[in-house]
């Protein structure tokens, strides 16, 4: 177990966004935070949640639903899907989830939009860039995101909201560059709002190119047992 105090680890994660928004030139509320879940215990979520966070990031499907189910008694948390995507798994997403950041496939998008019911709002969609280009990671090719913008955008249950990456250790213009491509698809008529970039390492650096959700877990929640 890690000693730090939630309350204190998420104090200084407050400080830590206030100074790079001050920096950066923008306003606190531009910036998001999502507190990544995965390996934690449904209590920690409800410790968090009690000082007041509301948006949840988890990785895996099974985990995720599990945890939803302990904290069901909590109706307004926000849950986001940021793991790698399976086919299989689409419906679960499409159910229990109001947020996708990894959608990085069309076949993908077009099974979360198929599963979504109707009486649900539309769910939120960020794609998944390869900034790096790295064989081993998930996510489009930049070549390939233009047209894949284009036809998610067109999907009925889905809302196309923005672009999320990874990049790799060492890429020190990543979040510029992802930053550059989105303002592209607006350029070209796509509604984007959204830059789901920066964790705990390097969210200063995220938030200086223009995120709008950082995605923070050990900084939060201290090291993951894994
Ligand atoms: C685990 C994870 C994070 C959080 O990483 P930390 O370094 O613990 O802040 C953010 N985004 C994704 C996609 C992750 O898998």
């Amino acid at each position: 177990m890690n000693d730090t105090p939630l309350m204190e680890r998420q104090a200084r994660l407050q400080q830590r966004i206030c100074a790079a928004v001050d920096a950066a030139g923008r306003r606190r509320d531009q910036v998001h935070l999502l507190a990544v879940s995965k390996h934690q215990p449904a209590e920690s979520v409800r410790a968090l949640y009690a000082l007041g966070q509301r948006h949840f990031g988890e990785n895996y499907v099974q985990e995720a639903l599990a945890k939803q189910q302990q904290l069901s008694d909590l109706a307004d948390l926000t849950w986001h899907f940021i793991g790698p995507l399976q086919r299989n798994k689409t419906a679960a997403v499409a159910a229990h989830f109001s947020w996708v950041h990894s959608v990085d496939r069309l076949i993908l998008a077009q099974r979360l939009s198929e599963q979504r019911r109707d009486d649900l709002p539309p769910l939120q969609v960020c794609l998944q860039v390869n900034i790096s280009a790295e064989a081993s990671k998930s996510g489009c090719t930049c070549a390939e995101l233009p047209a894949l913008a284009a036809a998610v955008a067109a999907l009925p249950r889905l809302r196309l909201r923005g672009l999320m990456a990874l990049p790799a250790p060492g890429d020190h213009t990543a979040f510029q560059r992802l930053a550059a491509m989105q303002a592209e698809l607006v350029q070209s008529g796509q509604a984007l709002d959204t830059l789901s970039m920066g964790m705990s390492d390097d969210l200063e650096a995220a938030i200086a190119a223009g995120a709008s959700w950082i995605r923070i877990g050990s900084a939060l929640f201290g090291p993951r047992k894994a």
